[in-house]
């Protein structure tokens, strides 16, 4: 199948190599030379622009940080027109970006307005999920347009979720990943007591692990340098997912919260310390440097 993919971040790149690998003709793009670069030497075809990755595309895939990305790349911005103008009817459009149900609908009726079927395809598994091709994918759409994605879908992810019509995916991920950010600093939070107290954070680690505490922080991304080798914490919080993407999604959780008056007390808390934590200085970071706020200096 011919793939435009556009976003060759933490995540979008290694999502592009692996449907490259799979057979799929790729054209890809990202605005910063540094991404297309790393990806082009891994073979992928890099395009110069987005509009340049259409050419032949029966499948556009996005990955971007945030809503503002993905409305202006598909609707336009500052009276430019959008690329959704430029895609061809009959196209099928996936937009695996994390960002609010309210931009998803809207890309999804520009979309339909053209004849373009958009789903929204939002991930978990973090960025070691995306290289193994293990990701979960939480679709918001048509039942039939999940069909015609489940192919291209299944060559990056190993779980894949229909949750309702179009923005539901969005919703789905804004909940998981407030679950997530206040697991990470509750778990934080415990290994720093623990340490505190003299006790080795890796017999503590499998202790949590193996206990009623056991979580996927503790499974795969343990906060604390040195505990587990390949999570960002031992490389320096590099790559990983950024604590201002984990911020933007606690916001999403909240403005979400505010609009249907649920209650999400330690939502709201988990949003204010990632928030400290940015301002101190770590946003770039892996979010699970947060436990830079809890542990003893
Ligand atoms: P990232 O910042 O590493 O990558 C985003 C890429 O998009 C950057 O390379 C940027 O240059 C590019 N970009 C921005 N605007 C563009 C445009 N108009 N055209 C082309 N390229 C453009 O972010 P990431 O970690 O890959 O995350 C991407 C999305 O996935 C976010 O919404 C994030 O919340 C979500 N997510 C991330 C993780 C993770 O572990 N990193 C996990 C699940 C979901």
């Amino acid at each position: 199948m011919k793939i435009a993919f556009i976003g060759l971040g933490n995540m979008g790149g290694p999502m592009a190599l692996n449907l490259h690998k799979a057979g799929h003709v790729l054209s890809a793009c990202d605005l910063s030379a540094e991404a297309c670069k790393k990806l082009g030497a891994d073979g992928v075809p890099i395009a110069g622009s987005a509009v340049e990755t259409l050419a032949g595309a029966e499948v556009v895939i996005s990955m971007l940080p945030a809503s503002q990305h993905v409305e202006s790349l598909y609707l336009g911005s500052d009276g430019q027109p959008g690329l959704m103008e430029k895609i061809k009817p009959g196209t099928l459009v996936i937009d695996s970006s994390t960002i609010s149900a309210a931009s998803s609908r809207k890309v999804a009726e520009a979309g339909a307005k053209r004849g373009v079927a958009v789903i929204d395809a939002p991930v978990s598994g973090g960025t070691a999920g995306a290289v193994a091709g293990t990701l979960t994918f939480m679709v918001g759409g048509s039942a039939a347009d999940l069909e015609r994605a489940r192919p291209v879908l299944e060559k990056m992810g190993a779980n894949i979720f229909h949750a309702g019509g179009p923005g539901a995916g969005q919703t789905a991920k804004i909940c998981n990943n407030m679950l997530l950010g206040i697991l990470m600093i509750g778990t934080s939070e415990a290994i720093a007591l623990g340490v505190a107290n003299g006790l080795d954070p890796k017999v503590l680690s499998e202790i949590m692990r193996r206990s009623s505490g056991g979580n996927w922080a503790l499974e795969k991304y343990n906060p604390l340098p040195g505990v587990m080798e390949n999570a960002p914490a031992s490389k320096g919080y590099a790559g990983g997912f950024g604590t201002d993407l984990m911020l933007k999604d606690l916001g999403l959780a909240q403005e979400n919260a505010a609009a249907v008056r649920a209650a999400t007390p330690l939502g709201g808390l988990a949003r204010n310390l990632y928030a400290a934590h940015s301002l101190a200085g770590h946003g770039a970071l892996d979010f699970s440097s947060v436990i830079k706020l809890v542990q003893k200096k």
